[in-house]
């Protein structure tokens, strides 16, 4: 009987969305994602070593990785933009 073992980072998608990317200034989609070191065994992970890092954005036009808080500036207010639309 043998073990595989190992540590290793795990991302996990936690939402994809569009934003107006402030790198490229593009409308487009981006990946919110959370990074995670785990024990794993026969490469499951099995055991979160680590809190959760904070959440990182990737555009997926310049492919540019850059803190969550990027979607907190750049996207308009919801009640400002249905004030502009109204
Ligand atoms: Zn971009």
């Amino acid at each position: 009987m043998f073990f595989i073992f190992g540590i290793g980072p795990k991302t996990k998608v936690l939402e994809k969305n569009q934003f107006v990317c402030p790198v490229c200034r593009t409308r487009t989609s981006y990946e919110l994602k959370q990074q995670r070191n785990y024990f794993s065994l026969f490469f499951i992970p099995l055991i979160p070593l680590s809190k959760a890092k904070g959440s990182f954005v990737k555009c997926l036009n310049c492919k540019t990785e850059m803190p969550s808080t990027v979607l907190h500036h750049a996207q308009p207010d919801p009640f400002q933009q249905s004030n502009l639309e109204a």
